[in-house]
């Protein structure tokens, strides 16, 4: 494949930390100057002692959706902003579906008497530990019940898992399954829809210690990795199906909505399911007859993992309080100077399971840190030229409902106006930049991290090709890291970006610090964890508040948004030639048309880049002409959308992504499930479909260069 060649067009010339000559895409030489000085004063406010103190704040107590703790923390953010300048600061108040515990049992009755206590163990160590308000292992949107019935263990809850008992002749009908987390990893609400499938009246999830326990390193409180009886908590809701409240799907749950019943929500789950530590798990599996696990379904206990089936039987009781509960999303803003109805969006989740330090509270302390900056340079007469706004979600654990909302409730004005969606769920689980962003957004993403220095001393753009290499051999990914493929732009779904691109078709991205972190939503997710592990001293929460704000201002003040489309239709081709290299598509698809159209809309953007270089290196442009150009570039995002959406799954539009029901990532995915159904007259539809979506995209740029000079 030749996916090279393009970006070294737009990537900046080799630029050390303070080169003050490369060039700044999308930015004239003149501009470009100003824009340096402003986001180098931006870049100085941030400190590491206010990202701790508001970091403290935040995870003082636990604050899931629902709770009284995630409104009040609503109600100081709003305050916050206020004082810190920014305008327009509003409190949105979704009634949504809801679920939090009331009681939950999971006893063994036989074949002996074992009670779980579905509790985390207390550590001297860490007060917040202690905390009486931390809840036990539960999952969200579990339905309500009672049964009693045998045990089987099924690996990872995934449908191969299921076809493999099957063959040793074990049914799961009518029982209650036990499942790992991951092995591989998959989406929680997956396991359970597979599980309600296969007709198991429950299902328990729990974390195997070969995955985030200590097999792989020092646990809480002397490690990064989750102790013995850590509960990672979460949603099981169907959101892969359709996000947000379940009752208002594809509309806003506002004041006086339309709702519907909850029977016929299909996002909602009809199996009972409760996470656990592997210390409630392990007498279950110890007890376990049946035929020996296969060797890859063996964990990290010191026992032979059995499949069960008949000699364990377990008391499961689930009580939820499920009914429409407030989310509350808060939204503040620094209007634009020269273009107020273009929109810089920065989002990140205030609900978390328990405190949340890393998820999502770290996020929660990079975006005040962020906004405080903005506020004293507002105060000092700073003025961007196009909108920015912040905004805290609510409800992302749940089902990514807060963000889905608002998103749903402002789908028109944000789909003519947003430019972009910056999203950070958590900031920090330790010093690795992963970020990940649709591919017209990746080069701008590198060619700033060049500039940005890190706690190391050299460049972010350093440490990052530095973790990404060395993240690279451990997965024994053979690619070389270059500047072409340091951007994840697989995406995949699981985070508030997800209205935004997959609903609205609008460019988005995601910013994140990755480490050892095996205590993900469970109750030593907290201060002491990120004071000791995640971020001690607070260095990367602050470059966190750094990088996410001086990608809003340059995108904010560029003269043409620094999209790169080439960049763009190299990674729709390899998304492409990854799938016609399936078994399944060979022979069956002709991809030499689609491939045409990627080629053609390839080249449209690099010569669309290369325009606009030349263009800017003469010096400031006409700002009508600006206008419409940057117009022409905000609609590229939008013709992806096609509006039926892809096959069952109406909502989502984007032709070009969305994720799996595992939130894997899935790449053209109208195209590719068609052709894993082997629907082959779907997939040639979903091939037109794409076809003509690209074509309409390369005229846009053609288009667009011949307004350039
Ligand atoms: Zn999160």
């Amino acid at each position: 494949m030749n996916l090279r060649s393009i970006t070294v067009l737009t990537v900046c010339l080799a630029a050390g930390l303070n080169a003050q000559t490369s060039a700044m895409t999308g930015y004239s030489r003149e501009r470009a100057r100003d824009e340096r000085q402003i986001e180098q004063r931006f870049r100085a406010i941030p400190t590491a002692n206010e990202e701790k103190r508001q970091h403290r704040f935040f995870t003082a107590e636990p604050h899931p959706a629902g709770s009284e703790r995630n409104h009040e923390l609503a109600l100081y953010i709003a305050d916050l902003w206020k004082q810190q300048g920014l305008e327009d600061v509003r409190i949105h108040r979704y009634d949504v579906l809801t679920s939090l515990p009331r009681s939950i049992v999971v006893e063994m009755v036989a074949p002996s008497a074992y009670r779980a206590s579905l509790r985390e163990d207390a550590y001297a160590a860490d007060p917040d530990t202690n905390n009486p308000a931390i809840r036990g292992g539960w999952l969200s949107m579990s339905a309500s019940g009672e049964v009693t019935a045998e045990v089987v263990y099924a690996h990872s809850g995934n449908p191969a898992d299921y076809d493999l008992l099957r063959r040793h002749g074990i049914s799961v009908k009518g029982k209650i399954v036990l499942v790992r987390y991951s092995n591989p990893y998959s989406y929680r609400g997956f396991k359970a829809l597979t599980a309600q499938r296969e007709g198991a009246a429950g299902l328990l999830i729990y974390s195997d210690p070969a995955e985030d326990g200590y097999k792989r390193g020092k646990v809480f409180p002397d490690g990064p990795w989750g102790p013995e009886s850590h509960i990672q908590r979460g949603a099981i809701t169907y959101d892969f199906l359709v996000p947000g409240d379940p009752l208002t799907p594809g509309w806003a749950s506002v004041d006086g909505a339309r709702r519907i019943p909850v029977e016929q929500a299909v996002s909602v789950p009809k199996i009972m399911a409760v996470a656990m530590s592997w210390h409630d798990a392990k007498p279950l599996l110890e007890h376990l007859d049946g035929p020996i696990a296969p060797a890859s379904w063996q964990g990290g206990l010191p026992l032979q993992y059995r499949l069960g089936g008949n000699n364990v039987r377990v008391h499961l009781k689930v009580d939820m309080d499920t009914r429409p509960m407030p989310n509350y999303v808060v939204e503040g803003r620094i209007r634009g100077s020269e273009l107020p109805e273009e929109w810089i969006l920065l989002g990140n989740h205030r609900d978390g399971w328990e405190f949340g330090a890393v998820d999502p509270s770290s996020g929660t302390a990079s975006m005040v840190e962020l906004t405080r900056a903005l506020g004293q340079m507002k105060a000092q007469g700073f003025q961007p030229k196009r909108t920015l706004i912040v905004a805290s979600w609510d409800g992302e654990e749940v089902g990514l409902t807060g963000s889905t909302e608002w998103g749903e409730e402002f789908a028109e004005e944000l789909k003519k106006k947003l430019v972009a969606y910056l999203n950070v769920d958590w900031s920090v689980s330790g010093p690795n930049f992963h970020p990940s962003a649709v591919g017209s957004l990746a080069p701008l993403l590198v060619e700033l991290s060049r500039g940005i220095p890190a706690p190391s001393g050299k460049s972010l753009y350093d440490e990052w090709r530095k973790s990404a290499a060395a993240a690279r051999v451990e997965a024994k990914d053979p690619r070389p890291v270059s500047d072409d493929n340091l951007v994840e732009t697989h995406i995949g779904s699981g985070s508030d970006f997800t209205v935004f691109l997959n609903y609205l078709c609008r460019p988005t991205m995601e910013l994140e610090f990755d480490g050892p972190y095996g205590v993900y939503h469970s109750a030593y997710d907290n201060f002491f964890w990120m004071n000791h592990f995640g971020d001690p001293g607070y260095r990367y929460h602050t470059l966190m508040s750094q990088v996410w704000g001086t990608l809003a201002l340059r995108l904010a003040d560029a003269e043409i948004l620094p999209f790169d489309f080439g960049a763009y239709g190299r990674d729709i081709s390899a998304f492409a030639s990854v799938l016609a290299g399936k078994p399944q598509a060979r022979g069956r698809i002709d991809f030499q048309p689609v491939q045409k159209e990627i080629a053609e809309f390839r080249s449209a953007g690099s010569d669309l880049t290369g325009a606009a270089m030349r263009a800017l290196a003469k010096g400031p442009l006409d700002a009508r002409l600006a206008e419409r150009v940057n117009r022409n570039i905000m609609q590229v995002e939008s013709n992806w959308a096609n509006p039926n959406g892809i096959p069952g799954r109406p909502w989502f539009k984007h032709a070009l992504y969305a994720a799996r029901y595992t939130y894997g990532h899935l790449e053209l995915p109208g195209l590719t499930e068609a052709i894993e159904k082997r629907d082959f007259i779907e997939a040639k539809r979903q091939a037109e479909i794409l076809a003509g979506a690209l074509a309409r995209n390369a005229a846009l740029l053609r288009e667009t260069r011949a307004m350039l000079p």
